[in-house]
Formats: C-alpha cells, sequence, structure tokens
C-alpha cells in the first residue's frame, strides 16, 4: 500500500501488544469479547496506530462512536476550552450552560421537533434505562415489548429488552419481569417464511392476533422497544412502511414507542435520526455512542407531556458533562455544516461497492443498511443462506492482520461504521483489502 494505506510493519500481536495483552488477562475483566487483538495507542482521523507502531484504517469507528474521527482538531479545541472553564458540576444539584443548550439542541432537531425534554446520562445503557422507568411512570402500566436480536445494553433493565445472545443473559435472572419479544422484520431471514411486500406484515399483524390476545392485554402495555435498524442483531434493516405500521399498532392501544438510537442517532444513517428513513415521530429517543465523539454521553429525549416526572425521579451525578456536552454540540454544528452529505454521499458509494463485491461472491449473501452503517452477510452460499460463521470470523482477522479494522456483527454478519469523516480515497483502500481478503476465502 502506498502512503495513504495501513501500514504493517511487525505482524501483530507485536511484542508490544502481546505484554499488554499479557496484563489485560490478568487484571481486566475477562467477561468483554475482542474479536482480534489490537493494542491502540492513538488515532488520527480514520487511522490507528498500535503500540508497535503498525497503522490501520479505522472502519469501526471504536464501535460506531467517534463520528469526527481521532484527533480531530475541533475536538481538541473544544476539550481544551470547556476542560479549562468547567470540568464537572453535576447537573443534578446544579445548572451549567452546556447542559442546557445541548437539551434545546437536541429538542430542536428530534423527530418531531416541538415540546421535547432531555435527561443526560452517560451511556446507552443507561439512556435506556430511563426510558424504561419513565414508560412505567408515566403509563402505569407494567409490561414491555422488545425484539429478538436486539440490543440495548447490558444493565439490568437494558439487559431484560436485549434478546441478542444468550450469553449476554446467562447467569443473570431473574432480569426485570414484563418484558415480550416479538420477530424484528428480519426480511432477508423471514421466520414466517414469507416475502416483503406480500407478506403485508404478517410480523405485526401477529402481535395484535396472537400476543395481545392470548398473552399480554394490550392495555397494560407501556411501550414497545426498537431499533430503527438492528445493530447488534446484524445490521437488519426494516422494510418501507414497516414502522408506520407499528404505529398504527402502537397508536391503537395507547402504546409509547421508544426508539433506541444508540447506534443509528447523530448521523450515523446519513440523517441525524435512523428513524428519520421511515417518517414516523416517536414518543421516546435514546441516544449515546456518537453523540459526543468518543466522550461517555447518552441522553433520552421524551415529549415534555411524557417527561413530566417529579423531581427526585430519576439523576445521574456525572450525565451532561459539560465537556461532552460542549462536544455534542460541536458535532450536530459540524453535521448541519455538510457532514451529513457526506455520510449521505459516501455511504451509497460504499454501499454500492460492497453490493459489486456481493454480486462476485458466493460467500456473500447480503449486503444492506444506510449512511455508513452498512452490514454485510456471510453465508456458506447464497442459495442455501446458511450462516458462515467460522468464514466471518476469519474475514475480520485476516483484515485486521492486513491494516483494515472491522467488527462482527449479529451471528454472521461484518459490520462497516466507519468514521463520518471519512473520503472516499479511504473508502477504496479499504474495500480493496476486504475484497482481497473475501477472495483469498
Ligand atoms: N442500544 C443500542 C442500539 C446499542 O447498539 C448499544 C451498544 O452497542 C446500547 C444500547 C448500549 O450502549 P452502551 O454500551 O453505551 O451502554
Amino acid at each position: 500500500m502506498g502512503k495513504l494505506g495501513p501500514f504493517i510493519k511487525i505482524k501483530p500481536p507485536g511484542p508490544k501488544a502481546k505484554e499488554y495483552l499479557e496484563r489485560d488477562s490478568k487484571y481486566i475483566s475477562p467477561s468483554y469479547t475482542r474479536v482480534y487483538p489490537l493494542v491502540a495507542e492513538r488515532g488520527e482521523g480514520c487511522w490507528i496506530y498500535d503500540v508497535d507502531g503498525n497503522k490501520y484504517l479505522d472502519l469501526n469507528a471504536g464501535v460506531a462512536v467517534c463520528a469526527l474521527g481521532h484527533s480531530h482538531p475541533e475536538i481538541l479545541k473544544v476539550i481544551e476550552e470547556q476542560s479549562k472553564k468547567l470540568i464537572h458540576y453535576s447537573g443534578t444539584d446544579f445548572y451549567y450552560p452546556p447542559e442546557i443548550d445541548l437539551a434545546e439542541k437536541l429538542a430542536e432537531i428530534s423527530p418531531g421537533a416541538k415540546n421535547r425534554k432531555v435527561f443526560f446520562a452517560n451511556s446507552g445503557a443507561e439512556a435506556i434505562e430511563c426510558a424504561i422507568k419513565l414508560v412505567k411512570y408515566h403509563t402505569n402500566r407494567p409490561y414491555l415489548i422488545s425484539f429478538y436480536s436486539s440490543f440495548h445494553g447490558r444493565t439490568m433493565g437494558a439487559l431484560s429488552l436485549t434478546a441478542s445472545r444468550e450469553i449476554q443473559r446467562k447467569g443473570f435472572y431473574s432480569l426485570i419481569p414484563g418484558i415480550y419479544h416479538v420477530y424484528y422484520p428480519y426480511c432477508y431471514r423471514c421466520v414466517f417464511n414469507l416475502s416483503y411486500p406480500k407478506c403485508n406484515f404478517y410480523c405485526i399483524e401477529i402481535i395484535e392476533e396472537t400476543i395481545f390476545k392470548k398473552v399480554l392485554p394490550p392495555e397494560e402495555v407501556a411501550a414497545i422497544f426498537f431499533e430503527p435498524i438492528q445493530g447488534e442483531g446484524g445490521y437488519v434493516v426494516p422494510p418501507e412502511n414497516y414502522f408506520k405500521k407499528l404505529k398504527e399498532l402502537a397508536d391503537k392501544y395507547d402504546i409509547l414507542l421508544v426508539d433506541d438510537e444508540v447506534q443509528t442517532g447523530m448521523g450515523r444513517t446519513g440523517k441525524f435520526f435512523g428513524i428519520e428513513h421511515w417518517g414516523i415521530i416517536p414518543d421516546i429517543v435514546t441516544l449515546a455512542k456518537g453523540i459526543a465523539g468518543g466522550l461517555p454521553l447518552g441522553a433520552c429525549i421524551a415529549k415534555s407531556g411524557i417527561m413530566s416526572w417529579k423531581p427526585g425521579s430519576h439523576a445521574s451525578t456525572f450525565g451532561g458533562n459539560p465537556v461532552a456536552c460542549k462536544l455534542s454540540l460541536k458535532i450536530i454544528e459540524i453535521l448541519e455544516n455538510g457532514l451529513l452529505e457526506n455520510v449521505k454521499k459516501n455511504g451509497e458509494y460504499l454501499l454500492n461497492l460492497l453490493k459489486e463485491i456481493e454480486k462476485k461472491y458466493e460467500i456473500i449473501g447480503d449486503v444492506r443498511g444506510k449512511g455508513l452503517m452498512i452490514g454485510v452477510e456471510i453465508v456458506k452460499d447464497k442459495k442455501s443462506k446458511e450462516r458462515d460463521k467460522e468464514k466471518r470470523n476469519k474475514i475480520v482477522y485476516k483484515c485486521f492482520e492486513k491494516g483494515v479494522l472491522l467488527l462482527p456483527a449479529g451471528e454472521n454478519c461484518i459490520r462497516f461504521c466507519p468514521p463520518l469523516i471519512i473520503s472516499k480515497e479511504e473508502i477504496d483502500i479499504g474495500i480493496e483489502i476486504f475484497e482481497g481478503v473475501v477472495k483469498e476465502i
């Protein structure tokens, strides 16, 4: 590769990385699932350097977080300026401008726009915890609905909604009661063996016709939690009109819709919020990951009439950190001033390149996504669609060895979620290496 490309000077993990891995295994919780031994030391734009001096193209942005890539000058400037003024002063007990400014801005850009209130947290799971408490408090109804293969976080409430992998729940009984899971519209693998649009949204019909009639009184359901595109579940994109239908069902029984935008939000899909692709207005939206470009921040945005709980009902010491809020405002400004356009344009470019590759290789069953959130499904062959987890893992690992940082999603998918600032040239470099690896495998 030329100057712009990755540079692997020593096969990873190199000697310094090996030392860290050894110490990690001694001191860090073994509950994480790292898929390759990258020991990152620093980053610049869309590039990551490991402790042995290898240079990699970052096509995952620290799991869909670093929207502006690494060491972005605007990020550094905001962090420096705000840190000199005020690093922390708990919004639970006091007031400070960045938190109020960001709440106002989020209320302004959130789907449906008017009359929104914001609760700030530190992570996606915490934003979801807020939403769980809020829908129960507001509706006084006991049940929640969530989707199979969804991921909403790992705290006890968020985990109770999550139905992604058995290992995530194993050993943690009891989770919070009253949560029912239903099938997500995964049309490539429809569990009902139907095809869109002929199916007439049977996956929604069955909620009303079977679940509501036999096990779950709809008037006791507080909310339906959903991801506009399932993230950890495999970058699954629902068909057109799906959420319109889901909203019709929810409205019929006064059930709230909680839109988990932790992964799809803040420009990732080419719009501020993923749900904007389907044109419905949810009651509550949760955000985290890309919202503050790498600093921990989560948000739960709700219609004002819903977020009307009493002082003391919910709070967080660190939620709404002033530096993170200030950074988030800067990211929104940059998105508004052209970056969203870049995501749309370069997202389409990446999608088309991957679709071309899909045509050439039997092991690529499906390519799907919106903006810079694109999933590639690895199968044994196109006809059987049998999941090939082993090959998927090999592809991800080999790409790492060749200097491209990808991540798995779901049982057999690979996700592309690069920093939103990625250029066409960088996409070309990543795709050339990815295709080379697919060919080899
Ligand atoms: N919701 C979604 C859609 C996510 O993708 C994630 C994390 O991947 C979460 C919630 C949990 O976020 P966190 O890991 O910040 O708690």
